[in-house]
């Protein structure tokens, strides 16, 4: 029959879906599930923001937006990439796009060709090696440890770098660990960068304002201004305004870049959702006091998440710098047996065992590309994390 192009072929399906879908089945067996497996804000969308699509919709913007986003949400993202980051952007070197996923996919799309090297700091978010491989891109990549707070040591970047290295990704705050680079670890980073000039930069800033204790986010391009004709910033609507539906993400970058990337846009969706821009552009002018509520909420959670799971013998957990997640370390639990007489051999196994054992959904770390981890999600309620706990805490003790 017919065949699937080979750009497909061996790109495994995100475990972070694969979970989520064993999840639903056990849930519509019946079972109590709490799904700490997803990164998706369990907060409302701001009010301001949902009356402002409304009425953008009654007004008849309902036509075909400009392809690299509404003048009004370019105007809001120039507002925020000053106020928040320091960074100034003209119109022709900003772009919306549908979530920051499709930033990613044009940037990549755009700039990569077969056997160019993406550089992307294990733990990571599964998308970017994925988007990278669709294009034949290689993903290589150095690690984050544990010790380091899950921060990227400028020597561990360095010896990542070769003549093929088109991309280096950052993520910070991180997902999946919560991780951190300092203003002096940034630094460092664009040291390392300097020294290779065709390489394009991806900071990935959507976590952003999700930072806790004394930490403090700095933008990249802010501590590198020299290095901005390579850097692209992307943020979105996602996390911060818990706006994960409306699908509004967005890049500040060169111009060149920023022209190729709609370029491929225009040819895949073309502008985004009119009523959804006018939702970004009234949150981010918005009053931001809700942010701070979230952060303080995120906050207490994380506290009650590490306390807990630093109780139980076997897990290690270390403190998050930020976002909304946490990353035990399994390997005082490997090589037991669980009461169903499953072997834990690896963290997809226990993370498996543990979804279908005491009904609990999480991502192994191996998904992640740092194992023997498991990422739990803190955006649900006290209530049910700490009942995760508890069920995690029963599920370690009945281990042989
Ligand atoms: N970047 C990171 C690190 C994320 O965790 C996510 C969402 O999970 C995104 C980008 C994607 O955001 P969006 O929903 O805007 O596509």
């Amino acid at each position: 029959g017919p065949t699937l192009a080979h750009r497909l072929d061996g790109l495994p399906a995100p475990a972070t879906i694969e979970m989520s879908r064993q999840a639903r089945a056990l849930k519509a067996q019946g079972h109590d599930i709490i799904s700490l497996a997803l990164g998706e804000p369990d907060f409302a969308t701001p009010e301001d923001a949902v009356e402002a699509a409304h009425q953008a919709a009654l007004r008849g913007e309902t036509k075909y937006p400009p392809v690299d986003g509404t003048p009004a949400l370019k105007a809001a993202i120039a507002r925020k990439f000053e106020r928040d980051n320091g960074l100034t952007f003209a119109p022709d070197e900003l772009m919306v796009s549908n979530g920051g996923k499709q930033v990613i996919f044009n940037a990549f799309m755009a700039t990569i060709d077969p056997g160019d090297e993406v550089v992307v700091p294990a733990p990571y978010w599964v998308s970017y090696p994925l988007i990278a491989r669709m294009f034949g891109g290689v993903p290589v990549h150095p690690v984050c440890d544990e010790a380091d707070g899950f921060s990227l040591r400028p020597e561990r970047l360095a010896a990542a770098m070769t003549p093929r290295t088109k991309w280096v990704v950052l993520n910070f705050p991180n997902n999946p660990t919560g991780g951190l680079c300092s203003e002096s670890d940034l630094r460092g980073i664009a040291e390392v960068l300097r020294k290779w000039p065709d390489v394009w930069i991806l900071s990935d800033e959507i976590y952003e304002h999700l930072v806790f204790d004394e930490h403090r986010f700095a933008s990249f391009a802010a501590i590198a201004p020299d290095l901005r004709n390579r850097i692209v910033t992307m943020n979105g609507m996602a996390k911060a305004y818990a706006m994960t539906g409306w699908r509004v993400g967005f890049a500040g970058g060169p111009k060149r870049l920023i022209a190729a990337m709609r370029s491929v846009q225009s040819n895949a969706t073309s502008g985004i959702c009119t009523v959804a821009q006018a939702a970004a552009a009234a949150a981010l002018d918005g009053p931001q006091d809700m942010i701070r509520d979230m952060v303080t909420t995120y906050e207490r959670r994380r506290n009650l998440m590490v306390q807990a799971l630093r109780d139980i013998p076997g897990l290690s957990c270390a403190i998050p710098a930020g976002a909304f997640y946490v990353y035990p370390g399994v390997t005082g639990c490997l090589g037991k047996t669980t009461p169903a007489g499953r072997k834990l051999v690896t963290d997809t196994d226990f993370a498996m065992a543990f979804l279908e054992e005491a009904y609990v959904a999480t991502v192994p770390g191996s998904a992640f590309g740092l194992a023997p981890y498991l990422r739990l999600s803190c955006a649900t309620s006290n209530t049910l994390l700490i009942e995760a706990c508890q069920r995690l805490r029963h599920f370690v003790a009945s281990l042989a």
